[in-house]
């Protein structure tokens, strides 16, 4: 388990005698070519027409996920190209995630996808179009047949965007291997993007590790910029009170004349000049994708916002980004012998830097860790049951990265649509990568609202509908995350206000409205279900999930007149608003 909490015994002792005068001098790579070579180079052009500056590289650290493509900055409307000859294979319509978005087959075994667009072009719209009103559905998963959409290289096929998740127009490009559904890193396609620039390490920490390379605690690690470019620590020997450690690096890359933050391609540690450690990000699996929490320091990333890669692989890691070796990165100290470590990141450019400095173990100092009852601990490799009374939690094998000293009570809680004591697990800086089912005996709950109780998770902020279905006494649902949970009752249905609505709508081209719920979604709950008609016949409204809006653009067959538009908005207890308005058109 892993802890932050000071510790009295814990020294990093650095001594400034220099052994090393080397600098961390950065290695340049190609400035387009990239790193990879079993992929074809010129196949894929570039899917806009100005220069690539990148806002997002591929493998870069995002929430939940390793960024899965590029971002191509730019402005909405700007035409987005096929990246080579093929056919649309699907065509998706997304509230969140990806938005509005296409997928093109090659016939050279790769699928390209793009992501966010605001429109597509024409004859795709109007497919699409015809299929949402045929379904009465905004949202679609369509893949029609391929003599349909065929594309040229090069050929327009929509416009950039911001639609979906995204947080400002630009385009998501990705490629996949057609047959294993893979994402490959677009960069090794030889996309034109200019970059002699090497990533820059801005932090580290060091890891006091098991014998199971499982983390027992953890403590920053000084590394700071120098003026002359190189680093604090670079050449020195550090003296580390521990048997073993594992080291983190925070590092971004940028690109030539773009000062923002992208991921890093590779990162690579040599102890006495052998591998020791390797992540790499040539392809990925999308099934892998959530392995990112136990890459990354998900406490560090919860509590400070700080994205550490680690150098060392926790036990319960499967992400296939990482090279075998017999240590997968856990460092043996030793009194007499300092340990010369280097630790390498690099671009998918091949722009490269290096850090090195030497480990000793620091025997007057050593940090020593209490034992805990085996009772609490929740091993990552075996399902465990914890039958605590009112609770009860079936942990799956592999939702844990490493052993886990479980933590847990129970307060009262004061909301007043709250039927239980707030349950308290591990807390949510904890990460955990399968779902576990989670029962909780409600207390007080009258039958006729049976239907309206939730598990809810309570932090800041609303709380989260986890869902809920009865299990005899106790309501049962599945979550991924730790924290406080308890039963609650949701009886409110969703709020409708109107942002461009009003009675006469002549010189309006769309109408949109607000759709917002007292109670977020997570677990096994459903999102808001809406239905818009007008004079009973049904519309088609766009949902923007990120802005919580629905927008309907008025269609050429509404004749003039005086019209009544209804709204239908049900949250996951079916709790719902009916919203009837007349209008002028
Ligand atoms: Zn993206």
């Amino acid at each position: 388990m892993q802890k932050t909490g000071m510790k009295g015994l814990l020294f990093v002792t650095l001594l400034l005698t220099f052994l090393s005068f080397e600098s961390s001098t950065p290695e340049r790579g190609n400035t387009t070519a990239a790193v990879g070579t079993d992929y074809p180079k010129d196949y894929f052009q570039s899917p806009v027409g100005h220069m690539i500056r990148l806002t997002g590289s591929f493998g870069e650290l995002r929430a939940g996920h390793f960024h899965a493509g590029l971002d191509i900055d730019g402005t909405t409307g700007v035409p987005v190209y096929a990246a080579a000859d093929g056919y649309i294979s699907i065509i998706k319509v997304q509230a969140s995630a990806y938005g509005n978005v296409l997928y093109i087959k090659h016939p050279n075994g790769y699928t390209t996808l793009y992501a966010h667009l605001d429109r597509f072009a024409p004859e795709i719209q109007q497919y699409v179009k015809e299929q949402q009103y045929k379904r009465m559905r905004f949202e679609v998963n369509l893949h029609p047949p391929a003599e349909m959409f065929r594309v040229s290289k090069g050929q327009e096929i929509g416009k950039m965007g911001n639609t979906g998740g995204s947080r400002g127009p630009h385009l998501h490009f990705e490629v996949r291997n057609t047959a294993t559904q893979k994402v490959v890193n677009p960069q090794l396609f030889g996309m034109p993007v200019q970059d002699d620039v090497a990533p820059d390490i801005r932090d580290m920490k060091v890891y006091f590790l098991n014998e199971k390379r499982e983390v027992l605690d953890s403590k920053p690690f000084p590394v700071g910029k120098q003026k002359t470019g190189g680093y604090d620590l670079e050449g020195d020997t550090v003296r580390i009170g521990a048997w073993r450690v594992g080291f983190g690096i925070k590092a971004y890359d940028t690109t030539t004349g773009n000062k923002n933050d992208n991921g890093i391609y590779a990162l690579s540690m040599f102890v006495e000049d052998q591998l020791a450690f390797e992540w790499r990000m040539d392809e990925m699996d999308f099934d892998e994708s959530r392995y990112i929490n136990a890459h990354i320091d998900y406490s560090a990333q919860k509590r400070f916002g700080a994205w550490f890669h680690r150098c060392f692989v926790l036990p319960g890691d499967k992400l296939s980004n990482y090279v075998k070796t017999e240590t997968m990165g856990a460092v043996s100290l030793f009194a007499e012998k300092p340990q010369k470590i280097t630790i390498k990141v690099q671009d998918a450019l091949g722009n490269a830097r290096s850090i090195h400095f030497w480990a000793l173990r620091d025997t007057q100092n050593m940090v020593t860790f209490p034992s805990t009852a085996d009772r609490y601990k929740l091993p990552y490799d075996t399902e465990r049951k914890l039958l605590l009374g009112d609770l009860n939690l079936t942990i799956p094998k592999g939702a844990l990265y490493e052993t886990l000293t479980f933590e847990y009570f129970v307060s009262a809680g004061n909301a007043k649509n709250q039927f239980s004591p707030m349950h308290h697990l591990q807390d949510s800086k904890t990460p955990v990568h399968k779902y576990y089912e989670i029962s909780i005996k409600p207390y007080g709950l009258p039958e006729w609202l049976h239907n309206k109780a939730v598990i809810a998770k309570c932090g800041d902020g609303k709380p989260d509908n986890c869902g809920a279905s009865w299990r005899g006494d106790y309501i049962m649902t599945k979550v991924r995350e730790f924290g406080q949970y308890c039963v609650m009752i949701d009886t409110t249905p969703p709020q409708v206000t109107p942002v461009v609505f009003n009675k006469d709508m002549r010189r309006n081209s769309t109408m949109a409205f607000k759709i917002t719920d007292n109670m977020a979604v997570n677990g096994l709950a459903y999102g808001l279900y809406y239905r818009g008609t007008i004079d009973g016949k049904w519309v088609l409204f766009q949902y923007d999930k990120k802005r919580s809006r629905i927008t309907h653009v008025f269609e050429s067959w509404l004749e003039k007149g005086t019209h009544t538009l209804q709204l239908e908005v049900k949250d996951d207890r079916d709790n719902v608003v009916l919203y009837t308005k007349k209008f002028l058109r």
